[in-house]
């Protein structure tokens, strides 16, 4: 949507189709694991666009149609039912899927997963039917959220985690602790170092069985074990793909004149070194105007700080760069009751910040960041 809408601001008043497989115009993701499962927001509130946009700025839509395939040397799309579309430039923005588990019982009512609207519409129906138990498979932003928002809504909720700590790949030991005591405080069960092997129940889910042996009941299970690229229709039509489509600099892909952006692209990155792939809004955003820009003819250098947030109960985690690969990491708890900065480096230098409502410490360590020259 961000490619759409900085294409005709930057005055492209040529053919413009969007094509997007959800039967909806595009709607802000975030809330879904917050607000919206709460029941405190609309999807109109959602949208990312008024109604009348798409008419107002002469872009064709196409929702609820998924692309079958892409002939890069014809340079067209099958769009299914016998449709084919030509493209001069094509921005491919096929974001991520959630990751399934394939265990026994993944099929039954009442196991969920949450990536798209239906999803959180499904999720929210089943918890606001009643009091639930709501088993939760993984510790991740997913995982952590939604167990807020469930004990917002004073269901039973008991995270199940296979490594030792929340958030492992992302904070260090010191920020998983606290988001483990801080849920704990708040009346969820954790269960770490734990495998679920199967999802019990006839037709309905009734409860998981741990690799341990342990039972727990439940009524709803929410799968948030990560998510995976939506790379299978590029890597189909001989685009270059790497857990994620590779593009360059200028969000270019190895086809000529395709282009990609978002949670589904490799970019390269001199800041962090080698490829890196964001799962992230910022980078959404970010990402989608600037390869409007480069297809266009703008000469493109795409390689951002990334920033990334967590809304759980009173508490707002804001995290600056990528830690990945830090070699010692600062922890000083904030004055306020639940403040705390962590602050991680790498060859002497500052690489990330995780701020814990501390919004200023966030601030100043992504300006930081920023004035930093990426290939100094
Ligand atoms: P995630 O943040 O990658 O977390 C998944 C967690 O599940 C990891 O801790 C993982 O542990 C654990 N896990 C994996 N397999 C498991 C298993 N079989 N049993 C138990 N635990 C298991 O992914 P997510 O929470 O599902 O989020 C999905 C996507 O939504 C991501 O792209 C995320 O960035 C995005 N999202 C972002 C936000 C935000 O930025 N605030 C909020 C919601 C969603 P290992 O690391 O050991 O595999």
């Amino acid at each position: 949507m961000k490619a759409v809408e900085t294409l005709r601001r930057e005055g492209y008043d040529g053919a413009l189709c969007l094509i997007g497989d959800e039967p909806c115009a595009p709607y802000q993701r975030p809330p879904l694991s917050k607000a919206f499962l709460k029941g405190e927001t609309s999807m109109e509130r959602l949208l990312l666009t008024s109604e009348t946009y798409f008419a107002e700025h002469k872009v064709d839509t196409m929702f609820g149609r998924r692309v079958q395939a892409i002939d890069v040397n014809a340079r067209a799309v099958d769009v299914g039912r016998e449709q084919r579309l030509s493209y001069s430039k094509l921005l491919l923005a096929t974001g991520s899927r959630a990751r399934s588990l394939d265990i026994p019982g993944s099929g039954l009512e009442g196991v969920h997963s949450l990536r798209t609207i239906d999803d959180a519409r499904q999720l929210s129906a089943a918890a606001t039917s009643g009091a639930a138990r709501i088993a939760i498979i993984g510790g991740g932003y997913i995982g952590l959220e939604v167990a807020a928002s469930m004990r917002a809504c004073r269901h039973d909720v008991t995270i199940i985690e296979s490594a030792d700590r929340f958030l492992k790949r992302v904070v260090c030991p010191e920020v998983s602790d606290f988001f483990e005591d801080l849920h704990q405080r708040n009346g969820v069960k954790i269960l770490k170092g734990a495998r679920p092997e199967r999802i019990l129940g006839e037709r309905h889910v009734c409860g998981m069985e741990l690799a341990n042996g342990a039972i727990i009941a439940c009524d709803i299970v929410l799968i948030g074990i990560g998510s995976i690229p939506e790379t299978d229709i590029a890597a189909a039509s001989g685009i270059v793909t790497d857990n994620g489509i590779k593009v360059d600099q200028s969000c270019r892909t190895s086809a000529s004149d395709v282009y990609a952006a978002g949670d589904c692209t490799l970019f390269p990155s001199r800041r962090y070194g080698g490829f890196v792939r964001l799962e992230s809004v910022q980078n959404a955003i970010d990402q989608g105007k600037a390869a409007a820009h480069a297809m266009l003819g703008g000469a493109i250098s795409y390689d951002p700080v990334p920033w990334f947030w967590s809304d759980q109960y009173n508490v707002k985690l804001q995290i600056a760069g990528l830690s990945r690969g830090y070699e010692r990491v600062e922890v000083e708890r904030g004055e306020q009751p639940d403040s705390l900065v962590a602050t991680y480096f790498r060859d002497g230098r500052m690489i990330g910040v995780d701020a814990v409502n501390q919004p200023r410490a966030y601030l100043k360590a992504r300006r930081a960041l920023e004035a930093e020259n990426p290939s100094s």
